[in-house]
């Protein structure tokens, strides 16, 4: 249709990267069915929590004042339980984003002379201000006497099991997974993984919380970590599990003496979870969860054409195409800030959204570098949304993700490879 040029409208790319991309999607057809099965399970997943929770349209609308008893913000947090296999959940409009819902953990669970332990290298980049590693607030980890160490990944990207029995000091309270790929050029760690680490922390260490940092994991495979043994799990409703409708917010979910102790930090101790208006939004959440096993599949699916077609242009991608998912994150390198800013001036020119827009780097607030990003989404700062974002940095990753349809995230996928065709890349 593109290729026509449609009356007002220009063909989106040179007839190359149109006859490319074209390749690359046939090559790929088997790659991307093998993504309906999880689809399937994630879809059935939700709908039977939604069955068993009687979920009805009173649950939609919510509340005033104290939001004592509200029963949409009761029915969903029985949901979200329900998917992720754990035995609680807080879904709050309160908890502002990922790094917040994380961090609500981590100072709800840890006290003073305690350690939280990483066992997949540095933290996401957010993180490091309230771990206490770069700042100087009072309300970081470390200014309460909360420890931090971290053992790194294996060559393979796995965990490193020897460096983390060693690790497993007595004073370690915590251990945490970053499951996804973040700002970094590791790969994401896989349920199995994940499972066996689990199991691993708990027999040499049954009082350690084992946690995951579960952003854009959500329903990538068949399980979710708190369905394999793994206590606490925390991300972000602007990504994965919001399936884009969800406005804002994050969730916790785990055992529920744990998430007791993170909904005393959100709120404080005494109210905890009972408080706390959905402000009308429970209808947003849940819809966005029903539809959010379906967009993630769409969004894998544009993140494997990605790795094919910018990896036939000559860029380092991680995963590769046919390699195992974990996160609906695509990582290419692009070796320069001229060949990233190109990158996102394609997502950005590709969006429904701000589709004018020029993205330029600029700080970020909880970030060490600048970061440039495009994002054109109906939700603003959405990444299940087609997206692309990287710190300018060496080796000048960019990470692209997202896609509420297929059609849109292979939309970006061209007009990314046109934009860089244009300024003269790979050079
Ligand atoms: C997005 C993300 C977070 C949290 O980010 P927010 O922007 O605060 O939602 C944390 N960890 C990882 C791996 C992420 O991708």
């Amino acid at each position: 249709m593109y290729r026509e040029g449609m009356p007002g409208t220009q063909p989106l790319a040179d007839e190359a990267i149109l006859r490319l991309v074209d390749e690359c999607e046939n090559e790929c057809a088997s790659i991307f069915r093998s993504f309906d099965k999880v689809a399937e399970k994630g879809q059935y997943k939700v709908l039977s929590a939604m069955k068993k929770a009687r979920l009805s349209d009173t649950h939609f609308s919510f509340t005033t004042g104290y939001g004592y008893d509200d029963a949409g913000r009761q029915a969903t947090e029985k949901i979200f339980a329900d998917v992720f296999g754990a035995e609680s959940s807080l879904v709050r409009t309160q908890i502002v984003n990922g790094t917040h819902a994380i961090f609500t953990v981590f100072s709800g669970i840890l006290r003073p002379g305690e350690t939280l332990l990483y066992c997949t290298g540095e933290p996401y980049d957010s993180l490091f201000q309230g771990i206490g590693l770069t700042g100087d607030s009072r309300n970081s980890l470390a200014s309460h006497g909360i420890g931090y160490k971290q053992t790194g990944l294996l060559e393979n990207g796995g965990i490193d099991f020897p460096a983390l029995e060693k690790a497993l000091t007595p004073d370690v309270k915590m251990a945490c997974i970053q499951r996804a790929t973040g700002y970094s050029s590791r790969r994401a760690l896989l349920i199995d993984e994940i499972a066996q680490w689990a199991a691993f922390v708990k027999s040499r260490s049954p009082d350690v919380v084992t946690m995951v940092d579960n952003c854009y994991g959500e329903f990538l495979e068949e399980s979710e970590p708190t369905e394999v043994g793994v206590d606490i799990v925390a991300g972000s409703l602007i990504k994965n599990p919001g399936g884009g409708l969800a406005l804002s917010g994050g969730y916790i979910a785990g055992k529920s003496q744990l998430v007791g102790l993170a909904a005393e930090r959100l709120t404080c101790p005494g109210i905890g979870g009972e408080c706390g208006l959905t402000f009308g939004q429970t209808r947003n959440i849940l819809q966005g969860l029903f539809l959010a096993p379906g967009a993630v599949r769409n969004a894998v699916r544009g993140a494997v054409l990605a790795a094919a077609v910018m990896g036939r242009l000559g860029f380092d991608v991680k995963p590769l195409p046919g390699d195992p998912r974990s996160d609906i994150v695509q990582t290419i390198t692009l070796g320069s800030k001229e060949g990233l800013i190109a990158f996102c001036e394609g997502i950005q020119a590709a969006s429904p959204v701000d589709a004018f827009a020029s993205p330029i780097p600029a700080p970020m607030p909880g970030y060490e570098d600048e970061v440039v990003m495009a994002a054109g989404g109906f939700v603003t700062g959405s990444t299940l949304e087609l997206s692309a974002d990287g710190p300018v940095r060496e080796p000048f990753n960019v990470y692209f993700q997202g896609g509420l349809t297929y059609e849109h995230a292979k939309t970006g996928v061209i007009s990314a490879a046109e934009r860089l065709r244009i300024k003269g890349f790979p050079g």
